[in-house]
């Protein structure tokens, strides 16, 4: 099997411009499994499916295309060949994922998406659950935290530099109530696997967290 390096942890730590750019520089594939959420929860609700309907939300799951287009700045994803890129990154579309993520069902409907992102010469994989439920076997695990304020803050920004009108004390509030959530389900909850490096990025810099990161990926 092509190998896989894990990166967990709650929003805002880092880990999606960090995979991004530590698979750019492994030259692997990058899975970005919180946008398969986040898709899956626009998509229900375009379909206007109601959250207790789980027949109709696993349907819904298996249904709905997700494609990925790096355009060399971001990560561009589409839903049902929309380009949905602008609305899945906002709060909104956050909530309704750790919402809809809380579903087993949902859950175990998207386990061998995930799994089909393995493919050589390897993957990096970010998310929630990828090192302890979808990855268990990978040879190379990070956890990566930061503190809340530090966490609300980098979402303002890019959420900023994006046009999207927010506030940070809204933001931090809202993030602080999705990770409870995340960590408190009683499915595949937010944790660190057990073999997993923890890196704290509070401070540090992108490329020093690149860095460390690579580092944990013996060649
Ligand atoms: O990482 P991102 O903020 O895009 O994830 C959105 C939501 O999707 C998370 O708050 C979480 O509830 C859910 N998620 C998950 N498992 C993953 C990735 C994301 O439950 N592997």
């Amino acid at each position: 099997d092509a190998p896989v390096l894990t990166i967990d942890g709650p929003s805002g730590s880092g880990k999606g411009t960090i995979s991004r750019l530590v698979a750019q520089r492994l030259g692997w594939h990058y899975l970005d499994s919180g946008a398969l959420y986040r898709a899956i929860g626009l998509a229900a609700a375009w379909a206007d499916i109601d959250l207790d309907d789980h027949g109709a939300l696993v349907r819904c799951t298996f249904d709905t295309r997700i494609g990925f287009r790096d355009d060399g700045d971001e990560l561009r994803v589409l839903v049902n060949d929309v380009d949905a890129t602008d609305e899945l990154r906002t709060e909104t579309a956050g909530a309704a994922a750790s919402a809809i993520a809380a579903i087993p069902e949902v859950r175990a409907a998207l386990k061998d998406r995930q799994r089909d992102f393995r493919r050589p010469p390897g993957l990096v994989a970010d998310g929630r659950d990828m090192g302890t439920v979808i990855f268990p076997d990978a040879p190379f695990k990070v956890f990566m935290t930061a503190s809340a304020d530090e966490r609300a803050q980098r979402r303002y920004k890019q959420l900023n530099d994006k046009g999207v009108s927010v506030t940070l004390d809204g933001l931090l509030r809202e993030i602080l109530a999705r990770d409870a959530r995340d960590a408190q389900r009683a499915v595949a909850p937010l944790r660190p696997a057990e073999d997993a490096v923890r890196i704290d990025t509070t401070g540090l810099s992108i490329p020093e967290v690149v860095e460390q990161v690579l580092a944990q990926v013996a060649r």
